[in-house]
């Protein structure tokens, strides 16, 4: 069983200790309990993804103390400014261009050039945070297909050992994720209906589109969904033409090669998909090669996020 610890000061600052050292601390927050961990650490953040078994990687709130830590990992326009200022701390999170010398790991993100982040409004949440001094990544504390979960005792039951640390704020007051608005183009985009309203986004910013259901972004000139390098991809292979990189993975990949893990392991993998794909996209390189991954655990989710960035193509 993990720990289940009531919010005190030494647990908060035992629950920040565990952050720094790169482990997972669920927390509430005032809409669902949150699995977080340090957003600027890749391995942390892979954890996560290992933690709920996604079979994909999608894009991970940032979670904030104050408005000047937001500043320093996402771009603010006067749009964002003024939405932080009326609905911060509370359950809305913003889509904003990603601040190109911000420490968020690329995998918090997906990849992508966009960052979402939140200030939320609860007590321990903030105090952990503050306690911490950096941006906590956190999706849902609960394994990927199952319900949030609203109370300590369900992320116990849904995540067992994986969180090393839980911390017991009681129930969430709001029981219903964030409100996800992207302020990436010209027209706000409502990405993910939630705790706050679109009649009240709406009044502080007029027009507001609305997304597809599922939140990917499908109108034209939107940005992607996802992150797609401008090389092709060839998955699955080994051999090597001129014009091609070869991405490995495994004690078997030819040496010299960028290899996502020398020693196989998956978590270590998943840190440095998104980097080293970004690392080997570069002008001349014409077909990025990768080795085989295996398909289980947090190999799933590379080979999904492999496979689209293929097909895109
Ligand atoms: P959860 O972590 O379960 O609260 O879900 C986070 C939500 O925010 C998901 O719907 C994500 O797709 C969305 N999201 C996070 N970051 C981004 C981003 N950079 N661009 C678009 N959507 C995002
Ligand atoms: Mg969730």
């Amino acid at each position: 069983m993990p720990l289940l610890l009531p919010v005190t000061p030494e647990n908060l600052a035992k629950a920040a200790a565990t952050l720094r050292e790169g482990g997972l601390v669920a927390f509430p927050t005032e809409t669902v309990y949150g699995l977080g961990a340090d957003a600027a650490n890749d391995q942390a953040v892979a954890r996560i993804f290992e933690a709920k078994g996604r079979p994909s990687f999608n894009p991970l709130i940032s979670h904030v103390a104050d408005i000047e830590a937001a500043e320093r990992i996402a771009i603010f326009d006067g749009r964002a400014r003024k939405l932080a200022q009326q609905f911060w701390p509370g359950p809305l999170t913003l889509v904003l261009p990603r601040r190109p010398e911000g420490r968020v790991s690329l995998l918090a993100t997906a990849g992508l050039d966009t960052l979402a982040v939140r200030i939320p409004n609860h007590p321990a949440a903030l105090e952990l945070l503050r306690a911490f001094h950096g941006p906590v990544a956190a999706p849902s504390a609960n394994p990927s297909g199952k319900l949030s979960p609203t109370r300590a005792d369900h992320v116990v039951l849904g995540l067992g050992k994986k969180a090393q640390l839980v911390l017991d704020g009681g129930p969430c007051q709001v029981g219903l994720e964030s409100t996800v608005l992207s302020l990436t183009q010209e027209t706000p985009c409502l990405l993910r209906p939630g705790g706050i309203s679109l009649e009240a986004l709406k009044e502080l910013l007029g027009p507001v589109e609305v997304a597809a259901e599922g939140g990917a972004i499908q109108s034209p000139g939107q940005m992607e969904s996802h992150y797609a390098p401008h090389a092709k991809l060839r998955l699955n292979a080994i051999q090597v033409k001129s014009g091609e990189a070869l991405l490995g993975f495994g004690p078997t990949a030819p040496v010299g090669c960028l290899n996502l893990s020398p020693a196989g392991d998956l978590i270590e993998a998943a840190a440095h998909l998104f980097a080293y794909l970004r690392e080997l996209d570069q002008p001349g390189v014409d077909v990025i090669v990768v080795m085989p991954i295996p398909r289980h655990g947090l190999g799933l989710a590379i080979n999904d996020r492999l496979r689209r960035a293929a097909a895109d193509r």
